[in-house]
């Protein structure tokens, strides 16, 4: 695997593939690669003959500088692990080497940032489309893999491809979880023993609310009782939401017409974690 922190050089490498009329697949992580991170490298690896997997601990989208310092950063392991998969490219680039300048740009996906994570994190989007905008312009892929954990994120980046006109085809790889249900993510590893077995209720809570709107229930109807054993167990629940899964309009009732998600954030000892569940 080819290890890059400047974006010359990685570009000068990607020019070469490109020369030779090779398809580039970009998989945007920000490290602490676990099992759901290798479900898109694989994807990219299968699908495109040049996979490229960004590590970043990407700060403009934190809008609390605790969550930043204490985001878990385990490169070593990381890049063992995509040796294993067999990456082609890891782009790992120091803060410095992507905001030479401080980034003024400002972004408005309006009813798409103003839910949900956008509520809770103000300016979380505007990060994310400034580092997805400057990874898409220095890598050019033909393929860019985005998990439908961050559904509202795959959402954003939708828009901002279709408003931009990159040429990029956008995949977006189901949720890969733990055995008890939790949905993997590199904030796992900040929980104690007891907060990961409680954080497993979160997946039970989408799951007993897919089954009850399936009978028929109407959200507002539900969400009290649903959130409860949350509640119980300490963990506070920031927003949880039915919404529609085209442009994440709240709705109080699924529909045979159209995809519906329950969309949920918690913090557990700390530690935000989201979820949802689509159907
Ligand atoms: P992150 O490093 O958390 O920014 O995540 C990088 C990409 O991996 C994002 O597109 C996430 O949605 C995706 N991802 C994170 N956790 C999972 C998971 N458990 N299953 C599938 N994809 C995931």
């Amino acid at each position: 695997m080819d290890i890059f922190r400047d974006i010359s050089s990685l570009k000068k490498r990607l020019y070469q593939a490109k020369l030779e009329g090779k398809s580039i697949g970009l998989v945007p992580t920000m490290g602490a690669l676990h099992l759901g991170h290798a479900t898109l490298i694989k994807a990219a690896i299968e699908e495109n003959e040049v996979s490229v997997c960004s590590i970043f601990v990407n700060p403009t989208q934190f809008n609390n500088s605790n969550d930043l310092s204490v985001y878990p950063r385990t490169l070593e392991n990381d890049t063992k692990l995509l040796e294993t998969l067999g990456c082609d490219i890891l782009f790992c680039p120091e803060v410095e080497e992507i905001y030479k300048e401080k980034a003024v740009l400002n972004f408005d996906f309006g009813h798409l940032e103003n839910v949900m994570e956008g509520a809770f994190r103000p300016k979380h989007f505007n990060g994310v489309a400034l580092i997805v905008s400057k990874l898409f312009h220095i890598v050019d892929p033909e393929r860019a893999y985005f998990g439908q954990k961050d559904l509202q994120q795959f959402k954003v980046v939708s828009q901002l491809v279709q408003d931009l006109s990159f040429n990029i085809e956008l995949k977006c790889i189901p949720i890969v979880r733990e055995d008890d249900g939790l949905a993997m993510s590199s904030r796992n590893v900040r929980l104690s023993k007891e907060g990961r077995i409680k954080a497993a209720s979160i997946n039970k809570m989408l799951v007993k609310g897919e089954s009850l709107l399936k009978q028929g229930k109407l959200f507002s109807d539900i969400k009290d009782s649903l959130l409860d054993d949350l509640h119980s167990q300490g963990m506070e629940v920031e927003y949880c939401e039915l919404v529609e899964t085209n442009a994440l309009n709240k709705i109080n009732a699924i529909s045979r017409h159209q995809l519906s998600a329950i969309c949920v954030a918690v913090v557990v000892e700390g530690v935000r974690l989201i979820d949802n569940r689509i159907f």
